[in-house]
């Protein structure tokens, strides 16, 4: 089994368009929507749920006002501002509590209970592509990298139970813990970027966080034709740099048209757009497969990291960032 995420150093780059194109041409999947804190995966697979479940995390503060013997001491202490007093009775704000248990520590008449958070929750649903595995948490809710990995727990179960060869999982955009949490174990992660400094920023940088934790990567550029410059220093990047440009895809409208027609793109016959993501996929494949061949499929510390000998990657950006930073102090000094 090869678990294979598409990434993207920041949002907005069409990686979930790739992510359902790709989920239509993988065959015996599970796929996974790890992108928790913005899930949209579900709008082009239209799934229907077979399974619900509620999603715990971390502990909140309540106060049971039979108890409560409104003496304040919680409202005092609390550094969050999270406990109201009204009238005579104090109560916590759910959406302020950070659950640091001071109040709980320091109730004089034992009146505030410690549960655990309900913060949203996660679902397994067939959809025409095979399994999917995904979550709803309520707004404001946050310990998404917990519930990344509890759904790619539960996408490896589900794959070992259905003989599945492929866990593709549509990843979190950024570089914080829900990515991180995304990265680990995977066999490949595709990064979807476009040609423009900032995608290329942040294009170094998830390159640079998926060296960290050896985890092969490889890059789709979508809208190449938005920037001829940007798309060759882009190609360039990634040549300097061992990664695999694996398609350069249009800005095509092709794309809009599938969406309209409640299709991801390859569901579309005869379009170039579709034929660029198919020859993708083949070495998405092969790269996922030659990774695990080469025993990389262990814990990532141990991994081998198969592009290049390491480089400063994309040494312009980071030298153009030394001299922000320099600046920056500069003017502090001033
Ligand atoms: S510290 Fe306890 S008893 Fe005092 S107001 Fe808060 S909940 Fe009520
Ligand atoms: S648990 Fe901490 S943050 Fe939450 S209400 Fe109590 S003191 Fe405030």
């Amino acid at each position: 089994m090869r678990e294979i995420v598409i990434i993207s150093g920041k949002g907005g780059t069409g990686k979930t368009s790739v992510t359902g194109a790709l989920a239509h041409l993988a065959g015996s999947t599970i796929i996974c929507d790890l992108d928790v804190d913005a899930p949209d995966l579900h709008l082009l697979l239209r799934p229907t749920i077979r399974q619900r479940q509620a999603f715990y995390a971390g502990h909140e503060a309540v106060i049971d006002p039979e108890v409560c013997d409104g003496c304040g001491t919680c409202a005092a202490l609390c550094q969050f501002g999270a406990i109201r007093c009204e009238g005579h009775d104090y109560r916590v704000v759910p959406w302020r509590c950070e659950g640091c248990k001071v109040c709980v520590a320091f109730c004089p008449a034992a009146a505030i209970r410690f549960p655990e958070r309900h913060c949203g929750h996660w679902f397994v649903s067939d959809t025409r592509f095979g399994t999917l595995v995904h979550a709803q948490l309520f707004p404001g809710a946050e310990n998404s990298g917990k519930l990344v990995m509890l759904l790619k727990q539960q996408a490896r179960e589900l794959a070992a139970a259905q003989g599945a060869e492929i866990i593709l999982a549509d990843g979190p955009p950024g570089l914080g813990c829900p990515v991180i949490s995304s990265l680990s174990g995977a066999h490949l992660a595709v990064v979807v970027t476009e040609p423009t400094p900032s995608g290329r920023h942040d294009l170094a940088r998830v390159v640079e966080l998926c060296r960290h934790f050896q985890t092969p990567t490889a890059v789709i550029l979508n809208k190449f034709d938005l920037h001829s410059g940007e798309a060759e220093q882009l190609a360039a990047d990634c040549r300097d740099q061992g990664l695999p440009l694996l398609a350069r895809l249009p800005h095509d409208p092709v794309i809009t048209e599938a969406m309209v027609q409640g299709l991801v793109v390859t569901e579309l016959p005869g379009t170039k757009f579709g034929g660029l993501l198919r020859e993708a996929w083949e070495q998405i494949v092969a790269l996922a497969a030659g990774a695990a061949l080469s025993g990389s499929a262990g814990p990532a510390e141990k991994r081998p990291h198969p592009t290049v000998p390491r480089k400063e990657p994309f040494a312009e950006i980071s030298s153009l960032e030394s001299r922000n930073q320099e600046a920056d102090v500069m003017l502090r000094r001033k």
